[in-house]
C-alpha cells in the first residue's frame, strides 16, 4: 500500500488527511508539537467563525487578487460543504447577524475531538512531536524526533504547515528556507489581520489594553466600524484588522500611514458643536467631555494626544472636528508574531491545478502557507479547509485511489 505524508495537523493537513483516507490510501500526519490543531483551538476561543454565508461571488472576492487561483477549490468545497461537514461531526452550525457562520458551541474542541475520532476511525495515523526538516540525499522526509533524526519514505506528501503568526501554536514560517532550497517560488511572509504601531507618548500608553467602542477608522477611501484596542506600541483590534492589507501595503510605499478615528461617528458636527457648546463651569475638560459625549478616559487621551497637550485651547468647532476625525500616524506593522494571519507564501505559479509543488513532483501543499490573504470572517478557515481538501484529492488522482 503506497504511503502518503501529511505534515502539519492544522485544519488544512487533517482535512487532506481525510479526503486521501476515504480513497483507501494509508496517511500518516506529522506534526511538531505535543497535540493538532493548536491554532484552530486557538480560533475557537474567538467562537470559531468558520465561514461565511455571503453569495458566491462576493465570498470568493474577499480572497482579492488570489481570488482565481482558489476559485476551483472552494467551489468544490463551499461554505454549505463546510457546514455540513461540521454538522455531520455533531457540531451544527449557525448564522450570525454579521453572515458570518459559527458552530452552534461556539467553539473548536468538540469539532476537533469528533474530528479525530472520526480520522482515526478511518485508518489515519498521528505521528506527533516529529519536527519536518526537510529531504535526506535518498529523498526521504526527515523529522526531528525525541528519538533523533528520523527519516521516513513517502510515496506523496502534503505539506500543510500553515503561516509564521502565533508561532508558540506551532507555525513559525520556517518551511520558507528548506522549499526556497528546492527552487519553490516564494512571496515574503507579512502580517495579515494585525496591529500596527505608532509612537504613544508615555501619558497614552498607561491606556494599553483599554478598548476604543463603536468608533469609525478610515484610510482613504476604506472605512471600517468597530472596535479598536490601545496597545503598548500601537493600535489592534477588529476595526483595525480590516483595514490592515492597505494600511500595511501603505505604509511600505511610503514608510507610514495616517489612520484617522471618529470617536463619535453617529453624532452629526453640528450636535457634537451644540453639546460641547454647553457651559462647564468648574468642571475639568475631562469630566465635561466625560458627560457631554460619554468620552472614556482612553479616548480623551488619544484626542489629548492629537492637541498635543493643548486640548483646552482648541476652540468649540475644532473640539468637534478632532472628535471626529483623530490623526493616528502608523509607522509599521506589529510584530507577526501577534498577527492573525500571515499574507505571502507558496506562489500559485508554484504550484499545479492540484495543489501539486512543479519543482516537487508528488510534493502537494495547502492552508496558510500559499500566497493568499483575506480579511477575518470565517474566510480564512474556509480557504485553509478546501485547499486541504483539493491537496487530497490531488494525491489520490497522483498515486490512485485504494493507494494501487
Ligand atoms: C487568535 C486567532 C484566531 C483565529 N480565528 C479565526 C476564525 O475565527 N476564523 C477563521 O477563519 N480563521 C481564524 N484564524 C486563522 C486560522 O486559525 C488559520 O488560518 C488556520 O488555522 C490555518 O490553518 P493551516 O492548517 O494552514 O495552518 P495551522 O493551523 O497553522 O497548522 C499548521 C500546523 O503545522 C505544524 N507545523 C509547522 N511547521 C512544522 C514542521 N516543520 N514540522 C511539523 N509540523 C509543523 C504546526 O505546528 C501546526 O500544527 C485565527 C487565527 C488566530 C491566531
Amino acid at each position: 500500500m503506497k504511503q502518503v505524508a501529511v505534515i502539519g495537523a492544522g485544519p488544512a493537513g487533517l482535512m487532506a488527511a481525510e479526503a486521501m483516507a476515504r480513497s483507501g490510501i494509508a496517511v500518516t500526519v506529522y506534526e511538531r508539537m505535543p497535540s493538532v490543531g493548536r491554532k484552530l483551538l486557538m480560533a475557537g476561543r474567538g467562537g470559531l467563525n468558520l465561514t461565511h454565508s455571503e453569495d458566491f461571488e462576493p465570498f470568493l472576492a474577499r480572497y482579492g487578487a488570489a481570488g482565481p487561483a482558489l476559485r476551483d477549490a472552494i467551489t468544490a468545497f463551499p461554505p454549505e460543504s463546510l457546514r455540513a461537514w461540521s454538522a455531520a461531526l455533531g457540531q451544527s452550525t449557525y448564522v450570525g447577524s454579521s453572515g458570518r457562520v459559527f458552530p452552534v458551541a461556539m467553539k473548536a474542541s468538540p469539532l476537533l475531538r469528533a474530528w479525530l475520532r472520526r480520522l482515526d476511525a478511518s485508518g489515519v495515523k498521528l505521528a506527533l512531536r516529529h519536527e519536518w526538516t526537510g529531504w535526506d540525499d535518498a529523498q526521504r522526509l526527515t523529522f526531528n524526533t525525541p528519538a533523533g533524526e528520523v527519516p521516513i519514505a513517502a510515496d506523496a506528501t502534503v505539506l500543510a504547515l500553515g503561516g509564521a503568526s502565533w508561532p508558540r501554536l506551532g507555525s513559525d514560517g520556517g518551511w520558507t528556507e528548506i522549499l526556497a532550497r528546492r527552487d519553490v517560488a516564494i512571496a515574503p511572509l507579512k502580517p495579515a489581520n494585525c496591529g500596527f504601531l505608532a509612537a504613544w507618548s508615555e501619558h497614552l500608553r498607561r491606556h494599553a489594553g483599554q478598548p476604543l467602542k463603536r468608533i469609525m477608522l478610515s484610510f482613504r477611501d476604506h472605512a471600517m466600524r468597530g472596535e479598536v484596542i490601545m496597545t503598548e506600541t500601537g493600535i489592534e483590534g477588529g476595526a483595525v484588522y480590516a483595514l490592515a492589507s492597505v494600511l500595511r501595503d501603505a505604509i511600505a510605499h511610503a514608510g507610514e500611514a495616517t489612520l484617522h478615528v471618529a470617536l463619535r461617528p453617529d453624532i452629526w458636527p453640528r450636535e457634537l458643536e451644540r453639546r460641547l457648546a454647553a457651559p462647564r463651569g468648574k468642571q475639568s475638560l475631562s469630566n465635561f467631555l466625560r458627560k457631554a459625549l460619554s468620552l472614556s478616559p482612553v479616548e480623551i487621551a488619544l484626542l489629548q494626544e492629537a492637541a498635543r497637550g493643548k486640548l483646552a485651547e482648541l476652540s468649540t468647532a475644532d473640539l468637534a472636528k478632532l472628535i471626529n476625525d483623530v490623526p493616528i500616524r502608523l509607522t509599521a506593522t506589529a510584530p507577526i508574531a501577534r498577527a492573525i494571519s500571515t499574507a505571502g507564501g507558496i506562489a500559485f505559479d508554484a504550484i499545479d491545478a492540484h495543489f501539486m509543488l512543479r519543482a516537487l513532483p508528488g510534493v502537494f501543499v495547502a492552508g496558510e502557507m500559499l500566497d493568499w490573504e483575506a480579511p477575518t470572517g470565517g474566510y480564512l478557515l474556509q480557504a485553509c479547509f478546501a485547499t486541504g481538501a483539493a491537496a487530497g484529492r490531488g494525491v489520490v488522482g497522483r498515486i490512485g485511489a485504494e493507494g494501487a
